[in-house]
């Protein structure tokens, strides 16, 4: 990255902000270790604000034995992630306070669920689009909070051995393409203008509801559309073939990024279904309940 990209970034971090505006790559060490024996243990779960990520999602919502709708409205609360109102997802916190739902006495109860913010910490990452390329970079910076003793603790790493310590390759491995959708969606700015409605419920199912969008995906209605090979729709039995292929779908839906094969007589076929329910009388009600 030039450093006058670097410096523009660097220009916005508040004054007083825990960032320490010097750009890490994979092979920079920096000095931190997180154990049981440090004296702020845990002092980070008790004031979180944690942007949750589809692969937390997928993570956790098995973990609980809960579908992922079930899991998102119990655990979850949700906040717009652009002026166009992109559905986000927080980490719900205890009644009245700023702790972790999953803070317990003995320490982090999905510790080894916990999400992509909670193994970052006290790393901060960044994608970045460097202007005229398309592919996106990841930058990472040291996040230093007064209350984290973890940054006098007599151990360094590099940050490709935090990631991977951290079980972050995974992570960001299946977050990756969703990340760049949202990425793009924010530098594009105008250009894309705001999504429909519906485009911003089929996001919010892609990114929060795999559930849903496996049903979506085994529906008439999607055979109807799409013409996915026969091995290719196998392979999404496996939930995180499927979690990559809901952000492939949601590029197409969003950006026009055509991957996914279109029946030559989709939209023919629609037209005359919808054609067809508009113009058939509703089926009598013979349940009895009418006079
Ligand atoms: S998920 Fe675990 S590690 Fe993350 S904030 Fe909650 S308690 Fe802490
Ligand atoms: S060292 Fe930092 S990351 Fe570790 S428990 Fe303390 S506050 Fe949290």
């Amino acid at each position: 990255m030039a450093q006058d990209d670097l410096k523009n970034i660097a220009d916005e971090i508040p004054a007083r902000s825990p960032v320490e505006p010097v750009e890490l790559r994979a092979d920079s060490a920096f000095q931190f270790d997180c154990h049981p024996g440090v004296s702020c243990f845990n002092a980070c779960c008790r004031n979180i604000d944690i942007t949750l990520l589809p692969y937390d999602i997928a993570r956790l919502k098995r973990r609980a034995g809960l579908t992922s709708s079930q899991w998102v409205a119990r655990y979850t609360l949700p906040f717009p992630m652009d002026a166009h109102g992109m559905p986000g997802l927080k980490m719900a916190t205890k009644p009245g306070r700023n702790e972790c739902v999953f803070l317990e006495e003995s320490g982090c109860s999905v510790y080894t669920d916990r999400p992509s913010a909670c193994r970052y910490y006290a790393l901060g990452s960044m994608g970045v689009r460097p202007a005229g390329g398309d592919a996106v970079e990841d930058i990472f910076f040291v996040v230093k909070e007064p209350h984290c003793k973890g940054h006098e603790e007599p151990r360094t790493a590099t940050v490709a051995e935090y990631r991977r310590e951290q079980g972050l390759e995974k992570y960001d491995e299946m977050n990756r393409e969703w990340r760049d959708i949202v990425l793009k969606k924010r530098s594009s700015g105008p250009t894309v203008g705001k999504p429909s409605a519906r485009s911003l419920q089929l996001f919010d199912m892609c990114s929060y509801d795999i559930d849903s969008f496996r049903e979506f995906v085994a529906s008439e209605a999607f055979a109807e559309v799409f013409a996915l090979p026969a091995e290719e729709r196998a392979a999404l039995s496996d939930e995180d073939k499927l979690l990559l292929f809901a952000a492939r779908f949601l590029k197409q839906v969003l950006f026009g990024e055509f991957t996914i094969p279109i029946k030559p007589n989709a939209r023919a076929t629609r037209l005359q279904k919808r054609r067809h329910r508009e113009t058939t009388p509703a089926p009598e009600d013979n349940t009895g309940d009418n006079p």
